[in-house]
């Protein structure tokens, strides 16, 4: 064994592959526990042997402002399998209007393209331009630090006197979208600081989607560079304890216990609370997909499509994302319902996703999937909440956990890098004490 530092991670999702991926620049050695078989956490793909597929547990849908997860993407020689919008398209689809979609043209300044694109919209008058125009101002940066902890979204909404329309159709989308939460309950300090990286510039605001499954897109390349970086990832080891003493974390991986010079956990708030015996309650949203596979069916009119007033908020045609499953005889579809907390049947979800995709593309016989398997992520973010913070357990022992609070990003990928990156850099000053 080498006399360099040693150092644990635990949880191989993204969060820990990025700490490890950084940490492994500095002169240390790095050991990653993941208790799944395979690393990746929530952005996972499984293979279906119904369609001979990888498929992953849910689209994961990327915005031109997660500025950290593209820089490590294209560290890791993985930026070949996102799609980017040249510049924002938002397609959407209700039973009233159809088809249409919000399109900021690229050649306006982004603040002016908006209000122009809003007014293009179905339904929409002058005022949800003028009301786009004072949000605008109200998410100032000094004006929303202002913003109290506890407000939601529908409250601060309200406050700014944004339309219903504008709220249906963009805001109530977004925030659905962003922080899997209705505007009823979703934090308005968080949500204002998501609009304001999304909307600072046409090439934040575009919409990004992975032309692989996450296995091979996003996970393998993480796993092979940090492998690269001498990282040790061993997999189905579910850490159950960790101690500090004599400055040293005492881990018990299986029926060994090892002693490294600091830990870091990376893992989501609950699990982070079950590992450390907390009995403090984290909130959590689960998201439901819905993945159809049929037969001799054409394409969506876009790769994506918001629906507004549905129960599937996104319609992915996954097929189109991913080029490459073009052999396959059926095509790919996936519904997302995103914080889904209704009380529904298995049965009445797919019907009602099943009528939706029906209309969305304009067929006039019933949807007959050759194939259908229903994905529900229970605990698919956390919530952001004041008092939930990250804990100081000791100077060798970091806490990563997702556990967003008030004013920081949601529970997303940039968000898990961002954690990934301060808990190594934290680490390494630690260290260098
Ligand atoms: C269906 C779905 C759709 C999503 N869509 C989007 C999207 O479109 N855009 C977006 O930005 N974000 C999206 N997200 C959110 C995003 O996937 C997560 O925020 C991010 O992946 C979290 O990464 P993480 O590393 O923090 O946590 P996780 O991915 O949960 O990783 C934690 C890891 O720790 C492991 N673990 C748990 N306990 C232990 C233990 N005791 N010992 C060892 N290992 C342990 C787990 O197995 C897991 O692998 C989505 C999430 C889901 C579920």
């Amino acid at each position: 064994m080498s006399d360099r530092q040693r150092i644990a991670i635990i949880g191989g999702g993204l969060c820990g592959l990025t700490c490890a991926i950084r940490l492994a620049e500095h002169d240390v050695d790095i050991d990653l526990f993941e208790a799944a078989p395979a690393p990746g956490g929530r952005t996972r793909s499984f293979f279906d042997t119904r369609v001979n597929q990888w498929v992953d547990n849910g689209p994961h849908l990327l915005v031109g402002a997660y500025h950290r997860t593209q820089r490590l993407l294209e560290e890791a020689g993985a930026n070949q399998y996102i799609h980017w919008q040249p510049s924002l398209e938002l397609p959407l689809w209700d039973a009233g209007r159809g088809h249409f979609q919000l399109v900021p043209p690229p050649h306006l300044p982004l603040a002016l393209a908006m209000p122009w694109a809003c007014l293009r919209l179905p339904g929409h008058h002058m005022d949800s331009a003028t009301a786009l125009l004072r949000l605008a101002m109200a998410n100032r940066k000094s004006m929303a630090s202002g913003i109290d902890a506890q407000t939601t979204v529908h409250d601060w909404l309200q406050q700014i006197d944004v339309p219903e329309a504008l709220i249906r159709d963009l805001l109530e989308p977004l925030c659905l979208g962003a922080m899997n939460e209705t505007i009823q309950s979703a934090n308005a300090r968080s949500f204002s600081l998501v609009l304001r990286e999304a909307f600072n510039s046409h090439a934040c605001a575009r919409l990004g989607w992975f032309t692989q499954p996450l296995s091979k897109a996003l996970v393998e390349p993480l796993v092979r560079l940090a492998k690269s970086r001498g990282v040790r990832i061993h997999t189905s080891i579910r850490i159950k304890e960790l101690n500090e003493h004599d400055h040293k974390v005492h881990i018990k991986t299986g029926s060994a216990c090892e002693k490294f010079d600091a830990a870091i956990i990376a893992l989501p708030a609950r699990a982070r609370n079950r590992l450390l015996n907390m009995h403090a309650k984290i909130e959590t949203r689960c998201i439901t997909n819905i993945h159809f596979w049929l037969a001799d069916t054409e394409a969506l009119p876009r790769p994506m499509i918001g629906g507004i007033g549905t129960t599937g908020q996104w319609f992915f045609d996954v097929s189109q994302q991913m080029p490459e499953q073009t052999e396959s005889p059926y095509r790919h579809i996936c519904a997302v319902i995103s914080a889904d907390q209704r009380d529904a049947s298995r049965q009445q979800r797919i019907s009602k996703v099943c009528r939706e995709l029906q209309e969305i593309m304009g067929r006039k016989s019933p949807l007959k999937p050759d194939h259908l398997r229903m994905v529900r992520e229970f605990h698919a973010t956390t919530q952001v909440r004041a008092g939930q913070s990250n804990i100081r357990l000791s100077e060798c022992i970091i806490d990563a956990s997702e556990a967003p609070l008030p004013g920081e990003f949601p529970a997303t990928i940039e968000a898990a890098v961002i954690r990934g990156e301060q808990a190594a850099k934290h680490c390494q000053s630690f260290l260098n004490t």
